[in-house]
C-alpha cells in the first residue's frame, strides 16, 4: 500500500482550554474520497483547518509525510472553503488564467473550463454568474494548480438540486484523476454516492468511520406494513418488534431487525396483504447514531439504556 496522504493519530484540540476534538484517528490513502459529516459545532471545520496548518499544529497529524502546512503539502493542496470567494469583476477565463499564472505547472485554462463545465461562460463577467456557476468558478480556482489533495467545506451550500448534481458529477471527474478529497456536506444522501468512506464527527469524536453500506448493514432496523384481519397484539411480541401502530387500513411494525421480524411473520403470511418492508434511510441511521452518541455522553446516568 502507498504512503497515506493524511494520518491522524490521537489528535486532540482545544480553543482556550475548551476541548473541541478528542482522540481523532484516521488514515487517508491517495485517491480516497472522504465525506466528513456531523452536526453544526461538531468540529469539522476545526479538523480541516488543523490538517491544512491554518490552525496551530496539533500533535499526531501527518500530511504528505510532514507537519501540516509543510511546503510539499501546501503545493499539493487545493481548498474550497465555505462561501464564495470575493471574486474580482473579470471574465471567468481571465480569472482562472490569472490564478494559474501564480503556479509552476497549472492546468491549461481551457481544460479547467471544460472540467468544471464553464466553457460556455468563459467570457462572462463573474459578477453576472448564477450561484451554482459561481461555486464552480470557486472550485476551478481550487484545482487550477492540479492539487493531489482537495478540501471542500460545504461545497454545495446554496445550490439548487440540478447544480448540486452537476457538482457531484464534477467530483466524480476528480476521482478519475486520482485526487484525494475531503468533503464536508449536509446532504448525506448525495455525499454517500461520491464518498468512499464516511467519517461522522460528533462532539469532537468520530462516532463512525467506514463505508455507508457497512453502516447500513449494521443498522438493520426498519418498518413493516401490511393489512390483516388478525388483531395487532398478535405481532407485538415478535422478535425485533419495538412498536405496533394500527391505522384504519394498515398495521405498521417498527423493528430493530427487519430480517428477524420478517422471518417470524412467515407463519402468518396467508393472513397478511399489501406487505411492504422498508429499511432505515441513511439519514435516519445518521440521526440515530448522533442521538446515541448523546446518550453515551450521559452514560454515567442510571437512566441511560
Ligand atoms: P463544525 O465545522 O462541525 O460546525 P467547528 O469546527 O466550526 O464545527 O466548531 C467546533 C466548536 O469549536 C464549536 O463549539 C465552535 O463554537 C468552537 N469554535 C470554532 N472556532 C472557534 C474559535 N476560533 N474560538 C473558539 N471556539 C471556536
Amino acid at each position: 500500500m502507498s504512503n497515506p496522504i493524511i494520518s491522524l493519530n490521537h489528535v486532540a484540540f482545544a480553543y482556550n482550554k475548551q476541548p473541541v476534538l478528542r482522540d481523532i484517528n484516521l488514515t487517508i490513502q491517495p485517491g480516497e474520497i472522504i465525506g466528513l459529516v456531523g452536526p453544526n459545532g461538531a468540529g469539522k471545520t476545526t479538523l480541516l483547518n488543523l490538517i491544512q496548518g491554518i490552525l496551530p499544529h496539533a500533535a499526531g497529524i501527518t500530511v504528505f509525510g510532514g507537519q501540516p502546512g509543510n511546503p510539499t503539502a501546501k503545493a499539493a493542496t487545493g481548498s474550497m472553503l465555505q462561501g464564495n470567494l470575493k471574486l474580482p469583476r473579470v471574465h471567468v477565463a481571465e480569472l482562472i488564467s490569472l490564478i494559474g499564472d501564480q503556479y509552476t505547472h497549472p492546468l491549461p485554462t481551457s481544460e479547467v473550463l471544460a472540467l468544471t463545465n464553464l466553457t460556455a461562460q468563459a467570457n462572462q463577467n463573474v459578477a453576472t454568474l448564477s450561484g451554482g456557476q459561481l461555486r464552480r468558478v470557486t472550485f476551478a480556482c481550487a484545482i487550477v494548480h492540479q492539487p493531489q489533495l482537495l478540501f471542500l467545506d460545504e461545497p454545495t451550500v446554496g445550490m439548487d438540486a440540478q447544480a448540486r448534481q452537476e457538482f457531484w458529477d464534477l467530483i466524480s471527474r476528480m476521482r478519475a484523476r486520482h485526487v484525494t478529497i475531503i468533503i464536508t456536506s449536509h446532504y448525506l444522501e448525495e455525499i454517500q454516492h461520491v464518498a468512499d468512506r464516511i467519517a461522522i464527527l460528533r462532539q469532537g469524536r468520530f462516532a463512525y468511520v467506514g463505508r455507508w453500506d457497512q453502516l447500513q448493514a449494521a443498522h438493520n432496523g426498519g418498518q413493516i406494513s401490511f393489512t390483516t384481519p388478525l388483531p395487532p397484539a398478535t405481532f407485538s411480541h415478535l422478535p425485533g418488534v419495538t412498536q405496533v401502530v394500527a391505522t384504519a387500513d394498515h398495521l405498521t411494525l417498527t423493528s430493530q431487525d427487519t430480517d428477524l421480524t420478517v422471518q417470524a411473520l412467515v407463519p402468518f403470511f396467508t393472513d397478511l396483504h399489501h406487505f411492504t418492508a422498508t429499511r432505515q434511510s441513511l439519514e435516519t441511521i445518521y440521526l440515530d447514531l448522533v442521538k446515541e452518541d448523546d446518550k453515551n455522553e450521559e452514560v454515567s446516568q442510571p437512566t441511560a439504556v
